[in-house]
């Protein structure tokens, strides 16, 4: 089986694929991810993309797609994978079907995680990442026992540069545009289910397997 996650940034896409891939034992693909251990360790492709995350914007689709390509001919990618935060443009979308296809497979299910821009900007500007193991927690919704230390490892936690409010905005807007074009992709290939995710993790966990049942 393999699922697409769509959700503009902050719409809980991270928390609830975590909870998917586990349960329906799908290898979990985050191209946001996959583009801050390359920038973490300086590689090249880390080096390339690190101006586009850092300002929010998009990273170019020949470098993306490079990068997801290498990612889906690993082997643990046989049996399914859920795909957080790829594709966001049509080029994604296109070059997924297609190299799917090329392995005799295909998307099952897309699924949209529906938040309001107002509760997204709240969201994201007050999350703070752990810099060792990744935890994410909120300054108010979920904040840590101690200011700016990690509950699980101690490490330190921190806001992420395309986390600040002034770039927030500007990646919901280019995340926005591109959106619209995938939602109606999906929408024509019949396999797109729109989720409300203005509420509690449990209630849209419920909804987006109840969903993905249906399939
Ligand atoms: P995320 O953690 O999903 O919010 O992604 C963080 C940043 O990584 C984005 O703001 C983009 O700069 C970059 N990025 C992640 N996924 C993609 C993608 N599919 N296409 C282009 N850029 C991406």
């Amino acid at each position: 089986m393999n699922i697409v996650l769509l959700g503009l940034p902050g719409a809980g896409k991270g928390t609830q694929a975590a909870r998917i891939a586990e349960n329906k034992g799908l290898v979990k693909i985050n191209t946001g991810d996959l583009f801050r251990d390359n920038i973490r360790r300086e590689t090249e492709l880390g080096l390339k993309a690190k101006p586009y995350y850092e300002s929010g914007g998009l990273v170019p689709d020949e470098i993306t797609i490079g990068m997801l390509l290498s990612r889906l001919d690993a082997p643990d990618c046989g049996s399914g994978c859920l795909f957080d935060g790829f594709p966001r443009t049509l080029a994604q979308a296109k070059a997924l079907d297609t190299a799917l296809n090329s392995k005799a497979v295909e998307i099952d299910s897309v699924v949209y995680i529906e938040v309001p821009e107002k509760e997204l900007i709240a969201r994201i500007s007050g999350r703070r990442s752990c810099r060792r193991c990744g935890a994410v927690y909120h300054e108010v919704t979920s904040p840590p026992e101690q200011v700016g230390v990690c509950d699980r490892c101690r490490g330190e936690l921190y806001q992420r540069e395309d986390d600040k409010e002034e770039v927030v905005r500007n990646r919901l807007l280019v995340n926005q545009e591109q959106l619209q074009q995938l939602l109606a992709y999906y929408r024509k290939q019949g396999k797109l289910e729109i989720i409300d995710g203005d509420r509690d993790v449990e209630s849209v966990n419920r909804d987006l397997m109840q969903g993905l049942e249906r399939r």
